[in-house]
Formats: C-alpha cells, structure tokens, sequence
C-alpha cells in the first residue's frame, strides 16, 4: 500500500442541491463517492457502496477486493474501529484511522414504547437531528428511515412538514439509521424490512437515496431483497420514472385521498403531479412484473377523506392499478388540525375497498406513548419550525 493522501478528500463539500428536479442530475454511481469523501478532512467509509469504496481502495494504491472486507466489518458485524479488522494489514489498519472514519449518527434520545416500537433521535450535525423507528412484528423487523431533514412538501396532515425543510441526508446519514438501529437492537433482533417512510421525500434526495438503498440490499452488508425495501413517495412523478431505470426496491405511494380537489389540499405536490399522471408512473415502474404490486398508502382523517363515498372513489381509481391499499389511522399530533377516524369508520372504508376486490390491510397504532409517528418526536425534542407552529421542547 501506498501511504499517499487521497485528493478527493481536499474537495470541498458543495452545498446540498436544493428539493426539486434540479438534485436529480448526477447519477447515483457519481455521488456518492464525491460527497462522502468531501466531508471534511476524514473519508466517512460508513457512506461508500461497494463501487465507492472499491474506488477509494484503488487511490490510495490497495486492492479493490479490500472493499468487500470493509463492508462486512462495518455492516455485517458494526464494526467501526480499525483495529479491530484483523484480516487487514497493521499498517492499512493505520492508514485508515488516520484517514478516514466510520462515523454514524449520534442517538441523543433513545425510547421504547410498551408495545416493542423503538424510537432513537440522532444527531447528524451541529444543528439538525432526524429520527429512526424500529417496528417489531411476529417474524420481521421494520426499520422506518428517514431521507432529509424535515421536508419541503407541506403535507396538511405530517408533523414533519410543520419543521420545515433543512437539509438532505448524506448516504452515510441515511444508511447510518440501519447501522445504529442494527448495534442497538443487538444479536437477539435483526431489521427485516427498511422503509423509506421517516421524515422527508425521499425522491428529493435522489442520488443519496439511491445509493444508501444499494447498501442496504449488497449481499456483503445488510442483504436485504428488493422486496424488503420500500421507498414511499408522495408522487415526484420524473423522479419516480428515473427511479425505475436505476432500481428495483419496492414502491409505496401516500394517496391519502381518490380525487384531485382533496388531494391538492391534503398532499399539495399533487397540483403539480395529480394523481392520473402519479398512477399512471406507478404502472410504469411495476412495468410488466405481473406479481408486483404497488402499496398505496391512505391515512384516515376524520370528516375528511373516509366516508363510504371516499373509499368507493378510491376502489375505482385503482381498479386497474396493481395495488394493495395500506390504511393508516391518522396519529394526532400536537397542534394537529385533523383527528383520527374512528374504529367502526376504518372498518367499513375497509370493506368497501375489499369487496371492490382490492388486497386491504389496516396499519396498526404502535408506539403511541413514544409518539412514533414520523416528525413527532424531532418536533418535540429539536424544534426547527420556520412556519406556523412552535411546539412544546421537552430536553
Ligand atoms: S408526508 Fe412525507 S412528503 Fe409529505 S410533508 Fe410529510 S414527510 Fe414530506
């Protein structure tokens, strides 16, 4: 090995692109090597794909097979001291803590709910904080991950969109949430599933996104199927096509409503990509995968959108949709304008959507005496509000 400093590491980071069209432009391959190894002084390895790190062992003159032994420490086993890497050399070994870095997240609050639901604050700089969700069930794990910080999109009904919009996530920063869930949960509990359903639009964050997802589904860290990764957008229609030409994760879709009018209030990016254009992208990525289906999502808001003439509207829209429709009952938050549906309501908008021959599952509240749902707690702990409300700061 050559002791030689990596040059990249002397580029300086480049503002975060701005939510929009215009963080689509460069290719998930190009981006995460130039930004994960613009942070500073020190490579952050925790953020590099296969490709990226391979990359980085080829210019600091290592054998690129070197990437895959990397991977395994950090992801499979959460390793993140160098020393620890007995099949490296004791001399690579010291090239690398002087270089570079395994640098996830830090949980400044940590809870658990008495239902099992686990919920970690984390710390990603100075000034912003995200949040993490882990939903245990009878054989899987979910881990609920979050794209940005707060979110451009002002949702009516998401506590997120009261804190407004700060920042992207690096692929360090995301793929950090699974490496800090997985060490905490520990050898008795593994994540199953990844959603990319926390705070923020993930397709707005394409690149990053992206490639945290390569991570997470490489059989040399985490492993996980297609199948067992869900990106949910609320319909970013170009992004959505671009998605289809560089991945396979599952898709979600947060609907939240069967026509224009009321979708326009309640999820406002559908003014500018409504929902026959967002349907008809769906169909597009399924594309001629007969099996697949995408999962709508439909939070149920009292008087608003779950009346038995909404569930029927919804039942026609996807007849020819490959779909299962997730409803959600709507978790109130504080200042919230909206109040959850009641049981005897969800039950019959349920049955509509399911005699109208449509997969139907009911979300079912977990977490509520941590606040899980997503945005709550941040909101609570770390207040950012450039908008309506100020809530109440619990630290
Ligand atoms: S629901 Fe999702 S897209 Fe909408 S404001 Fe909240 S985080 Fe953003």
């Amino acid at each position: 090995m050559k002791s030689i400093p990596v040059p990249v590491n002397m580029v300086p980071l480049s503002s975060p692109p701005p939510p929009g069209e215009g963080s689509l432009e460069l290719t998930s391959a190009a981006l995460p090597l130039e930004e994960a190894w613009g942070q500073g002084v020190k490579t952050n390895l925790l953020g590099l794909n296969r490709k990226a790190m391979e990359d980085y062992f080829r210019s600091i003159g290592d054998k690129p097979f070197r990437a895959v032994q990397l991977l395994q420490w950090i992801h499979q086993r959460g390793v993140d001291d160098f020393n620890a890497m007995t099949n490296l050399s004791k001399p690579l070994r010291a090239y690398l803590a002087e270089h570079s870095e395994i640098r996830p997240p830090e949980i400044v609050l940590a809870q658990e709910a008495s239902d099992g639901v686990r919920k970690w604050v984390l710390q990603v700089d100075a000034n912003n904080r995200i949040e993490t969700v882990f939903i245990p069930e009878e054989g899987r794990g979910t881990l609920c991950v979050s794209s940005q910080v707060g979110c451009a999109l002002e949702c009516s009904f998401c506590s997120t969109a009261q804190q407004g919009f700060n920042r992207n996530l690096s692929v360090a920063e995301i793929i950090g949430q699974l490496w800090v869930a997985q060490r905490e949960l520990g050898e008795g509990r593994r994540v199953t599933n990844v959603v990319l359903m926390g705070m923020g639009e993930p397709l707005l964050n394409f690149n990053h996104v992206v490639a945290a997802t390569e991570l997470m589904m490489d059989d040399f860290t985490y492993g996980l199927s297609k199948r067992r990764v869900t990106l949910s957008t609320s319909g970013v229609v170009p992004a959505l096509d671009r998605l289809a030409e560089v991945s396979d994760v599952s898709l979600a879709v947060s609907l939240h409503a069967p026509d224009d009018t009321l979708r326009n209030e309640l999820v406002p990016i559908n003014r500018k990509y409504p929902i026959k254009e967002l349907l008809a992208a769906c169909k597009r990525y399924i594309g001629k995968e007969s099996r697949r289906k995408v999962t709508i999502e439909y939070v149920l808001l009292e008087g608003v959108n779950d009346s038995p003439a909404h569930a029927r509207a919804l039942a026609k829209l996807l007849a020819n949709v490959p779909s299962k429709v997730n409803l959600i009952p709507f978790n109130p938050f504080p200042n919230s304008r909206y109040r959850c549906s009641s049981p005897e309501t969800i039950l019959r908008f349920s049955e509509i959507v399911q005699q109208a021959g449509l997969i139907t599952t009911t979300r079912k509240t977990r977490g509520v005496d941590i606040d899980a749902a997503c945005g709550q707690l941040v909101g609570r702990v770390n207040d950012k509000s450039k908008r309506h409300f100020r809530l109440q700061a619990i630290a």
